[in-house]
């Protein structure tokens, strides 16, 4: 027998940042789940992938568009590492539809979803001693994945009282001639949020006056059911340079094909001229693409699908919104501070002096798990602790049953 001792071993920070992602986090509540000891079907409310209900499947239309890619054999190859040019081109046209100027498809890198996105943007920014900024509560893949850069991580607080806007005094004094970026996430996950004009250019003044990029998480984009219009960050990309993050998973209720992409809105060359432009090339080719054949798809799903899914899609969202901001309201010992008016979330804070026996707000998760057989997300992960993030993006019955639950649930727990 050779003794000898192995030059590799296991990686224990891959563990770490792995514990903080949201599939991780809802691994551990399910295992508290068990349908046959309660007798009641799992309700998910945890995560924002509504596709498993009937009523939110995506359109026919972006179904087809997948199978006649496939059938034309057309996308068995490789594909350029920023993406297929027919790709790039369809999502330059649909974002210029927003936007005060046209972007072209040099504009545009494909990515396999908005997280291979947040990857990618954050090792091309990575470098000993830079810091970037984050919300918080914030959607968690963003300190995982900063764990494995050189970043460091600091966070500025959204405010519930100003319907989750920006501490734009917070962001002053958190940032350095070391800070590189702000990400924001408007429509907002966890939040539910939806910025104005005038909060997003006093943002992007921030930004300019800091001399740092935007990083705009838009994967909600136009997913908004509330007054306030969707309005994108790269329309302000002249007051100061703009990475957008956009996907199908969640306009298209597609999350499974893994398609994203990331834009330039940099009207005025900044990050061109700083090559930051050219660094996210050269990082896009040493990673993976969204596979050929949804690339492929990309065109006739951009261009085909009807106006009438996406106003039905709003239309269920707002339905649901509008029943779970009512019927929360039966809760005291829940409070949700601002009516969501965007994404498929909303925070629920937990008013823990009124609870007999529940810690915090991952003890709630895991005993509501158990009891209700029903699964909310902890807002720890978020960056927030004793609040709750809620999914409204269900059927509306399921919608319904959830909130009964979880008043039986809160009154069980409640102080006499
Ligand atoms: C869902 C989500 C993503 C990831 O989107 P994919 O395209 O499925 O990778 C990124 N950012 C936010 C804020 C999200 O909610």
């Amino acid at each position: 027998m050779v003794n000898q001792e192995w030059g590799f071993k296991e990686n224990k920070d891959l563990h770490a940042a792995a514990n903080f992602t949201i599939r991780n986090i809802l691994e551990a509540i399910m295992g508290n789940i068990d349908e046959t000891q309660t007798g009641k079907q799992m309700v998910h409310l945890g995560h924002g992938d509504p596709s498993i209900y009937p009523c939110f499947r995506t359109s026919t239309i972006v179904e087809d568009a997948l199978v006649e890619s496939v059938r034309s054999a057309n996308f068995n190859c490789y594909p350029a590492g920023v993406g297929i040019h027919p790709a790039r081109r369809a999502i330059a046209e649909y974002l210029s539809k927003d936007l005060p100027y046209k972007l072209s498809s040099d504009d545009v890198f494909l990515t396999a979803g908005a997280n291979h996105g947040i990857e990618v943007v954050l090792t091309l920014l990575g470098r000993p001693g830079a810091n970037i900024l984050f919300p918080r509560p914030n959607y968690p893949i963003y300190e995982a994945r900063a764990s494995f850069s050189p970043l460091e991580v600091r966070h500025f607080d959204l405010l519930p009282d100003k319907g989750w806007e920006v501490d734009l005094d917070g962001v002053k004094a958190l940032a350095d001639h070391n800070t590189v970026a702000i990400v924001l996430i408007n429509p907002g996950n966890p939040c539910g949020n939806v910025f104005t004009f005038d909060h997003m250019k006093k943002i992007a003044e921030t930004a300019r006056d800091l001399g740092i990029l935007v990083i705009a998480d838009e994967v909600y984009a136009h997913q908004v059911f509330g007054d306030k219009p969707f309005i994108p960050m790269g329309v302000l990309g002249d007051i100061a340079p703009v990475m957008t993050l956009g996907s199908l998973s969640k306009r298209w209720i597609v999350p499974g094909w893994r398609f994203g992409w990331i834009a330039l809105t940099d009207p005025t060359g900044i990050l061109q001229e700083t090559g930051i432009a050219s660094s996210l090339k050269s990082c896009l080719t040493i990673t993976a693409d969204p596979p050929t054949v949804i690339q492929g798809a990309i065109s006739s799903v951009i261009k085909k699908t009807p106006d009438s899914f996406f106003i039905n899609i709003n239309k269920l969202l707002k339905e649901s919104a509008d029943l779970f901001y009512e019927r929360i309201k039966e809760i005291p010992l829940l409070t949700c501070p601002h009516k969501p008016e965007g994404s498929m979330f909303a925070m629920v804070k937990l008013n823990l002096s009124a609870f007999n026996d529940v810690v915090d707000d991952t003890d709630f998760c895991m005993k509501l798990a158990k009891e209700e057989t029903m699964v909310l997300f902890p807002g720890n992960a978020v960056c927030l602790k004793n609040w709750v993030r809620v999914s409204f993006a269900t059927d509306p019955a399921v919608l319904e049953d959830a909130i009964g639950r979880l008043k039986q649930f809160c009154l069980r727990h409640a102080k006499p």
